[in-house]
């Protein structure tokens, strides 16, 4: 057998038990193996690592461990003071699009009320979820660890907050949205787009009171749903408030 230092550096911590912690862990293993392999061992998602070194070298996933070895694992904070090394996804996602898992309905809500594109389907399975963010390179939302070990999915954030507000707050920082929000162009309930649409056109479907209050009209591409700066607004306005 033989065996690697590993050292976890900041959040990435909060994965291991708190023995281990903040120090070096050794680790026996039988070559040949990746070095994704020992550290999801220990139960870090490798979605959560931004920058993996042996003996000092920025290395990939799949890099082989050797015996003696020291490894040091960066989380995507963390990472911003290391400098110039390889970082372990460097094919940034062009577009930052979103696939959400069935525990994490309101946070989808919110990315949408922020104009940002999250599919959010409350039945589907693991595997399923995880072949449909890869084909459509979305980054894959989910509180589930073991989600984000499967070897398929290069762009996740596990969420870890279990208020809404406070996971939504998470993904703009971690993800770098705050430039890039558009409020009110896509539909909470469906993902669709927005489009301005004139109020004589839809004025058989008002209430009475939105009709005489409201000049500004929006309706959802996907599922016709109408929208006006009424109630939602206020609830954007105060959302966004509270997370930019
Ligand atoms: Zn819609």
């Amino acid at each position: 057998m033989a065996h690697a230092t590993l050292r976890f550096y900041a959040e990435l911590n909060d994965y291991l038990p708190a023995a281990r912690r903040q120090r070096d862990i050794t680790l026996e293993f039988r070559p040949p193996c990746p070095v994704r392999h020992l550290v999801e061992t220990l139960g870090v998602p490798h979605t959560e690592i931004e920058i993996l070194l042996i003996n000092g070298v920025s290395v990939d996933l799949e890099a082989t461990v050797n015996d003696g070895d020291r490894i040091s694992v960066y989380p995507v904070w963390e990472a911003m003071d290391v400098g110039p090394l390889l970082r372990l996804r460097n094919f940034p996602l062009r577009e930052t699009r979103f696939f959400a898992d069935a525990q994490l309905g309101r946070l989808a809500h919110y990315l949408r009320l922020l104009g940002f594109d999250t599919l959010f389907v409350s039945d589907i399975d693991d595997a399923d979820l995880v072949r449909q963010a890869v084909a459509q390179r979305r980054i894959v939302l989910t509180r589930d660890r073991d989600l984000l070990m499967r070897r398929a999915v290069t762009h996740g954030c596990h969420i870890r907050q279990d208020d809404s507000v406070a996971q939504l707050r998470y993904v703009i920082a971690r993800c770098d949205l705050a430039g890039s929000v558009h409020p009110f162009t896509r539909c909470m309930e469906c993902n669709g787009l927005l489009d301005p649409v004139r109020k004589a056109a839809i004025l058989d479907r008002l209430e009475p009171i939105t009709r005489d209050a409201f000049y500004d009209f929006w309706r959802c591409r996907g599922c016709g749903r109408i929208y006006w700066k009424g109630s939602h607004f206020e609830k954007l306005q105060g959302l966004l408030d509270t997370v930019l």
